[in-house]
């Protein structure tokens, strides 16, 4: 299989379909503002739209759909699943218990025996917010501590950990969280050069937590991307996260790890922690956990387990399908050696990226994890950064590729393949993506030549 478009985007099918859903669907809607098409249907790293163009998709459900569109195995535990319970609240089932003990399996050995696990409502948000509420339970404190540029769900609560300013500018949104800068080197918060660094941003953290007249009380948990996902792709420098690590073991504060997005083998370990070498007191995983389908957890310290019975509950927390496929897709990404693709395929990926890094010098950055890449520009003439990346994704998706810009002003191309792409996958979008770059930096060429004209 291989990208085709054999129409203008969106196509004549697909324009129907999105007149129909914005008459009646909410502003809010986002995804196919960018994106113009209506799906039809999806094959491993593919998707087709209505008016079948064939996209290579490097947005996957926004990081959900690990194995691809319509993995088959996945598909018949689905099926097999639905056939004999759909909704089970918080019961056990054979279906739970055995994803349970995959969860477990999937953490590192040292932890296995002294975690446990909470249910939550479908969505990762509902995950972030029953980690935060677990830790304001367990130290009796409220505030939490979060970074420049995080990104935690869109719920009020959630919204109030969030560093994007423009998804949260609303009026009475409350503001329990203190800001701390995060290690964004190539754009360093603190305004030095990554040479002189010594990790300032991460002791700025520790002074302010330690000055009495600091102005932030001792916070009930500090939340962390380890690779910030809709801030743009950034993975946390490895000092910074040691020192976060010892600085919140030493204050005695609960180290909350964002795992939505960077969870499920997507940096190349089952969770990015991992790389990092620390343990932290609570793991929230969703997006791809459910092998497709909606569900999130908290995996956290025994030590936390401060809840009174039904302390926190929710009707959707037992989705039969999920567990089904969620264990499965555990099961298979060990037998087919997934994580060992993520790295592989991920480096390559990252090679290709570098070798367009050299050929254009608007593009600022090439990094990421594994498979969780993200390309960041600089402007161009008199193209802001987020123009750029407009302009490069549009020209993407005119050859086949799907993928979403992150980051400030949205200056970051971000790409969530799936996990079990392949080298010639990854080569026919890095040739689309070499193809669009080149694209944009003639026309701004020929802009520039007009107007010196
Ligand atoms: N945390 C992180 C790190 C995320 O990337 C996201 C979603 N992009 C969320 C939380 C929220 O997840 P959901 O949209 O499922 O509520």
């Amino acid at each position: 299989m291989s990208a085709r478009v054999i129409t203008e985007i969106p196509g004549e099918a697909s324009r129907r379909l999105l007149a129909e859903q914005a008459a009646v669907e909410s502003s809010a809607r986002a995804y196919p503002r960018l994106t113009p098409i209506a799906i039809s249907h999806g094959d491993g790293a593919y998707l087709t739209d209505v008016d079948d163009n064939v996209f290579l998709d490097f947005l996957t459900g926004a990081g959900v759909l690990v194995l691809g569109h319509n993995d088959p195995e996945l598909l018949r535990a689905a099926q097999a699943q639905l056939e004999v319970s759909t909704h089970g609240l918080d019961f056990p089932t054979s279906a739970k218990q055995d994803f349970t003990r995959e969860l477990l399996r999937m953490l590192p050995e040292a932890m296995r025996n002294k975690t446990k696990i909470h249910f939550c409502g479908p969505t990762g948000a509902d995950g972030v917010e029953a980690a935060v509420k677990l830790c304001k339970t367990f130290t009796g404190r409220s505030g939490v501590v979060s970074f420049h540029g995080g990104f935690h769900g869109s719920t009020q609560s959630t919204l109030a950990l969030t560093g994007l300013r423009a998804s949260k500018e609303l009026p009475g949104n409350p503001s329990i969280s203190s800001f701390f800068p995060y290690s964004y080197c190539h754009k360093c918060p603190l305004g030095l050069s990554p040479e002189s660094c010594s990790v300032n941003c991460i002791q700025y953290l520790e002074n302010m937590l330690n000055d009495p007249s600091g102005g932030t009380p001792r916070p009930a948990a500090v939340i962390l991307e380890l690779v910030q996902g809709e801030g743009g792709v950034i993975p946390a420098r490895l000092d910074f996260v040691r020192r976060l690590r010892e600085l919140t073991r030493e204050l005695d504060i609960p180290l909350i790890v964002d795992e939505v997005q960077t969870g499920c083998g997507r940096t190349g370990t089952w969770y990015a922690f991992e790389q990092y070498g620390i343990e932290p007191e609570v793991v929230v995983s969703s997006k791809a956990l459910g092998g497709g389908h909606p569900v999130s957890v908290i995996l956290f310290d025994e030590r936390l387990d401060g809840w009174k019975p039904a302390a926190h509950t929710g009707t959707f927390r037992g989705n039969q399908l999920a567990f089904a496929a969620g264990a499965t897709q555990i099961r298979v990404m060990e037998r087919d050696d997934v994580l060992g693709n993520v790295r592989k395929v991920g480096v390559h990926m990252k090679d290709g990226l570098r070798r367009l890094q050299e050929r254009h010098d608007f593009i600022g950055d090439v990094r990421g994890l594994g498979l969780m890449l993200g390309v960041e520009f600089a402007p161009l003439g008199s193209w802001s950064a987020g123009e750029v990346v407009d302009r490069v994704r549009t020209a993407a998706l005119r050859r086949g590729l799907i993928f979403e810009p992150a980051g400030r002003d949205g200056c970051v191309a971000r790409f969530l393949p799936p996990l079990n792409l392949t080298r010639e996958e990854a080569d026919e979008a890095l040739d689309i993506l070499a193809a669009a770059i080149g694209e944009v930096a003639e026309s701004a060429e020929s802009l520039r030549g007009h107007l010196d004209r």
